[in-house]
Formats: C-alpha cells, structure tokens, sequence
C-alpha cells in the first residue's frame, strides 16, 4: 500500500510517504526555533505554525515522492499522544485530505508510530519483539505482540521521560534546547568521570519496579554536583558531567530493555523515540545484546525524532494487516495510551 502520515503531536510538521516499507518522502518543518528561548515547546506557537506549515509540507511531501495525493491507498494521521492544540491541526488536515481524495483515514498512536518506523530501515519487525521507547514524553517497556493489534507494557518511567532528562540536564549545563543532541555532544568531549545514581536498579526495585524507570533522582544528582562545584569555585567540567550523566541513563535503559528480553524470552529488541538517536545508547544496547544473542533494532538517528514517516509506516503495517479504518469524526487524543494503536 501507499500510505501518506501526518505528524503535528509538538513542534515537527512532519508529512511522510511510504509504500510497503520503502520510504519514498520525510518532509519535516519544525518551529523548534520558535520555542527555544522559552525553554520548552509553547503549544500555541506550535499550533500556530503547524497550520501554516501543513500544506506547504504536503505539497513537498509529494513532489519529493513524485506521486498524487489521488495515487495514496490511505491517510494516516497521529491521534495522540500529544498536545491538544496541534493534535488537532494535524487530525483536521487528514480529515480534509481523506474527504476530498475519498480515502479511508487511520488516526494512529504516536507512541506505536516510533516503533513502527524502523521497519523503514531493517524490513518487518519479528513478532514478538521487546520494544524499548524513549522520548521526550514518555519512556517505556513494551512487549510486542502485534503491531497492528496491541502492544503490552512492562514497565515505564515513574517520574521523567529519558528525554526529559536530557532537556533538564542541558539547561542546567547551559545547553540549548532540545539539551539531547548538546549532551551527546557534550559527552563525546569527555570522560566518565562521576558516578551518578542508577534509578530503581536496587534489589526492593528489582522486585517492585523491575521494567519502570526513574531519571528525577539523576537530575537531581547532577544539579547538586554541579551546585557543590560552584560554591567551591572550581570549573564546572561541562563534558565530563554530559558524559557521566549520559552513561548512567544508557546504561539504566540498556540493562533493563536486555533482562526485559531475557524474562520474555525474546530475542529481538527495537529502539524508538527521540533519544534512540543517542550515539551512547546506540553502541551500548548493540554491545550488551549482542553478548546475550539479541538482535537489536535502531532506526537511523533522522527517524527517531518525530517525523511523518513513522506515521505513514505504521499506517501502511494498518491496511497491509486489514485493519478497519478510522470514522470521519476521529477525535484528537492528548492522552492516548499505548495500548491503543488505532483512534
Ligand atoms: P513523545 O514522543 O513522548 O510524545 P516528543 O515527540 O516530544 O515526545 P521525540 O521527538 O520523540 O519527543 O524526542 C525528543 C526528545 O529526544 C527530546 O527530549 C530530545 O532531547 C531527545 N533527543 C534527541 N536527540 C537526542 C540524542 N542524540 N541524545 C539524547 N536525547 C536526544
Ligand atoms: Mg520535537
Ligand atoms: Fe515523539
């Protein structure tokens, strides 16, 4: 099938093309710049620039592709999560675009969506898979069962999202926003030099907690070593903190997604979300698989951010799968849950 996504949840109006599982078009026009002097996404500036942005990016979306919006099989479009106000930019659109080309819509999750993609990059996901997602909202453990029909959670953050994290530490460290690119950046520069606190790795967690995440307790950390730093006058060695910072939220994530696989015995893992883009992560799932038999799944670092590809992947896997499409009156969801791939 030939399937276009729209992608409006935050700051990326991203229009993708996908037939099968080829990428034919990844148009994105992101009004990140807009919100970097605010320090975090203000919805309705977001709101505000994906209207603008849509058409344009559309009409882009499909020169690049060298199709018509009458040659696509279906529309996908993100449903939620999200915030409300762009949610519904995007949503409006599809229903525009699948009304007046006549046809089918699929409001999908946004969540499924980043695990979805690779299958872009590494061909259809081996069911059942362990999927590991990690963005700037949410971070989970999820056991895959099908795509198309639902995904069971095993476990996710109890207070920030990985990416949040990454957010918060570069602020404090005077990085730009979004701080993840900066840190890994940063930490290319520097030494693992600091041991901060692993969350929820303890033996109580262990039991309680084995598959959920914590990053509050790390921040905090950090923001107090640095503080300590100061107030002694010493330079702050900006590298060797991103670096050290970034090794215990990799090496969290990796133990946990690996043991996940392992007490599921399932021996693919898939890694998606904007921090998936991590360099760190990247090599260290790799390397801690690959000594347990696991094959790891990453899509390249453009995919994991938020993108309409991803969107257009997971709804071309819908209609190959014979999923019914979405009404006409498909509401926005900002608090969709993952366990709902289809709105
Ligand atoms: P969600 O998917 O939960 O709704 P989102 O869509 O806003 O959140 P994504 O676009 O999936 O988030 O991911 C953005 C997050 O990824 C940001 O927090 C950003 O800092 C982080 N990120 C991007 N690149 C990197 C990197 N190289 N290393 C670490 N984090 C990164
Ligand atoms: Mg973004
Ligand atoms: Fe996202």
């Amino acid at each position: 099938p030939l399937v276009l996504g729209i992608e409006t949840s935050c700051d990326e109006t991203g229009i993708g093309i996908v037939r099968g599982h080829t990428l034919l078009a990844d148009a994105v026009a992101s009004s990140v710049d807009e919100h970097a002097r605010f320090g975090g996404v203000v919805p309705e500036v977001a709101s505000r620039a994906h209207l603008e942005a849509m058409i344009p990016t559309v009409q882009r979306a499909l020169d690049t592709a060298g199709v018509a919006l009458s040659d696509v099989d279906a529309i996908a479009v993100t449903a939620g999560p999200g915030l409300a106000g762009a949610l519904l930019v995007g949503v409006a659109a599809a229903k525009a675009y699948a009304l007046a080309a006549g046809k089918p819509l699929y409001g999908v999750n946004h969540l499924a969506a980043h695990v979805a993609v690779d299958s872009l990059e590494h061909g259809p996901l081996p069911e059942p898979a362990v999927a590991l997602l990690v963005s700037g909202g949410h971070s989970s453990l999820l056991r895959v069962d099908s795509l198309a029909h639902g995904v069971t959670p095993l476990g996710a953050t109890i207070d920030d999202a990985a990416g949040e994290a990454f957010d918060k530490v570069a602020r404090l460290l005077g990085l730009p926003f979004p701080g993840g690119l900066p840190i890994d950046n940063a930490a290319r520069e520097g030494k693992i030099t600091i041991q901060f606190p692993r969350g929820l790795t303890g033996p109580r967690d262990q039991r309680e907690h084995r598959f959920d995440f914590s990053f509050s307790g790390l921040k905090t950390a950090v923001a107090r070593w640095v503080e300590a730093r100061e107030r002694s006058g010493e330079p702050v060695p900006m590298n060797d903190v991103a670096a050290s910072f970034q090794e215990a939220v990799c090496d969290v994530l990796t133990r946990k997604a690996i043991d996940a696989c392992a007490s599921q015995g399932i021996e693919t893992l898939v890694i998606g979300g904007g921090v998936a883009a991590n360099s760190r992560l990247r090599a260290m799932a790799v390397e801690r698989a690959a000594a347990k038999g696991i094959e790891v799944r990453v899509p390249r670092p453009k995919l994991c951010t938020d993108n309409g590809a991803m969107v257009a992947a997971l709804g071309c896997h819908l209609v190959a799968a014979g999923v019914e499409p979405s009404r006409l009156d498909l509401p926005a969801d900002s608090a969709m849950p993952i366990t709902a791939i289809t709105g």
